[in-house]
């Protein structure tokens, strides 16, 4: 069946298997309740995914749901029990199409059944939607992606993401409900870093920090706008030590070549291997 959600043509599909084993640190599996993003970010490292799915649409022009994503996934828990899982690593879980399909809402109360341990990473608010499972999770962590404090910034590299400001909205909001959020600045996009810190900072527990790690996606952009010392690894340290200066107090975590999106795509370079 395909149904319409804004100008994103969304698929229902089948998925064999829902799990996949990862190496990204701290998790044993990734959990995708979607092929693609409607997100469309054009530095998306998940663009790869389209190789193994089929799809030669525009990267954030389609969407996939794994409709039985909750059906299988009881039956993988039955089987595995406890775990780790990452929600999610090669699409956004929390992205418009959720609203209607509640994949990562019913995937999440199965997991929490089973007691497992979860680590949320989103740029959208939807994810507030889900406080009350949220809440009564042992051991769960939430992070929010904000890569810039520029909205102009965002609508060109982030097009069809929320705003920033609801980023820093969905942020307040955890911390405010004790859930104890982190920020992952990634990759690091054209910004002021002493405001970015000081929107952040009062709703945050700790931040990952990552530069731009596919930037042949986007050296013309850059280009085009002038601004190619952004992508220099000199340039960008300097943001960091900033970021670093202003977010003092808080845990900070630098990723660079090893970051989580970079194990992620090692790992479903794999051919996606399902358990
Ligand atoms: S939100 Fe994440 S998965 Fe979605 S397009 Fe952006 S970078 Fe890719």
């Amino acid at each position: 069946m395909i149904k319409y959600v804004m100008s994103v043509i969304c698929r229902e599909i089948e998925a064999r298997s829902l799990l996949t084993k990862t190496g990204i640190p701290g998790s044993d599996y990734c959990l995708n309740p979607y092929v693609g993003c409607a997100h469309g970010c054009r530095y998306c490292y998940a663009t790869f995914m389209k190789k193994y799915t089929g799809h030669t649409e525009q990267w954030g022009t389609f969407v996939d749901a794994k409709t039985n994503a909750p059906d299988i996934l009881r039956q993988q828990m039955s089987r595995l029990k406890k775990c780790s899982v990452i929600i999610s690593s090669v699409t956004d879980p929390y992205q418009p199409v959720e609203a209607r399909y509640q994949l990562t809402r019913k995937c999440l109360a199965i997991l929490l059944e089973y007691d497992c341990s979860i680590s949320i990473l989103t740029k959208s608010p939807l994810v507030l939607r889900d406080m009350d499972l949220l809440r009564d999770s042992r051991d769960i962590e939430v992070g929010i992606t904000i890569t810039t404090n520029d909205e102009k910034i965002r609508k060109i590299f982030e097009p069809h993401a929320p705003p920033i400001g609801a980023r820093i909205h969905t942020l307040k909001k955890l911390h405010e409900q004790g859930i104890q959020p982190y920020v992952f600045i990634g990759p690091l996009l054209p910004m002021n870093p002493d405001e970015l810190s000081e929107q952040i900072r009062p709703y945050i527990d700790y931040a990952y920090i990552s530069r731009m790690n596919y930037i042949s996606k986007t050296t013309y952009m850059y280009r085009k706008m002038d601004m190619e010392h952004w992508l220099d690894p000199v340039f960008l340290n300097g943001i960091k030590r900033k970021l670093h200066g202003h977010l003092n107090g808080k845990m900070v975590h630098n990723e660079n070549n090893s970051d989580i999106h970079q194990i992620a795509e090692g790992r479903a370079m794999e051919r996606l291997k399902e358990i």
